[in-house]
């Protein structure tokens, strides 16, 4: 499997791990765009928001509730974003699917 994001939940390529359980794990973007810039990640490979099936949606609804409880355990209670790329032209480079948690700073809208 030649999935970054796997080779990180399979500790075979070093990460900066924040959050861990058995569905999920978060760690810090390596390219930070933000203050906080975390990844948060499901342990099942899915290549992409719309590769989810039905049989995923509590995952995903898992995920973005750890999501959002690390931004607050983050001290981001001001505000902070969570951001899915899908797709190329929305800028996905990494195809297994992924939340960004952004914050520490004031964001723009429409977002580039
Ligand atoms: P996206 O462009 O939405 O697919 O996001 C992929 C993100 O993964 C980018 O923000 C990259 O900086 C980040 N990234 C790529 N490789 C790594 C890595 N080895 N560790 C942490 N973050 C990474
Ligand atoms: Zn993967």
């Amino acid at each position: 499997m030649e999935c970054i994001f796997c080779k990180i939940i399979n500790k075979e390529i070093e990460s900066k791990i924040v959050y861990e359980d058995e569905k999920c794990v978060a760690f810090e973007d390596i390219n930070p765009q933000a203050p906080v810039h975390i990844l948060v990640v499901p342990k099942k490979h899915i290549s992409a928001l719309r590769d989810a099936g039905e049989e995923d949606r509590e995952l995903l609804g898992h995920v973005l509730k750890i999501a959002s409880k690390i931004a607050l355990e983050k001290g981001l209670e001001k505000g902070y974003r969570i951001v899915v790329n899908d797709g190329k032209e929305a800028g996905q480079t990494v195809f297994h699917v992924h939340f960004h948690l952004l914050g520490g700073r004031e964001m723009g809208w429409p977002p580039g």
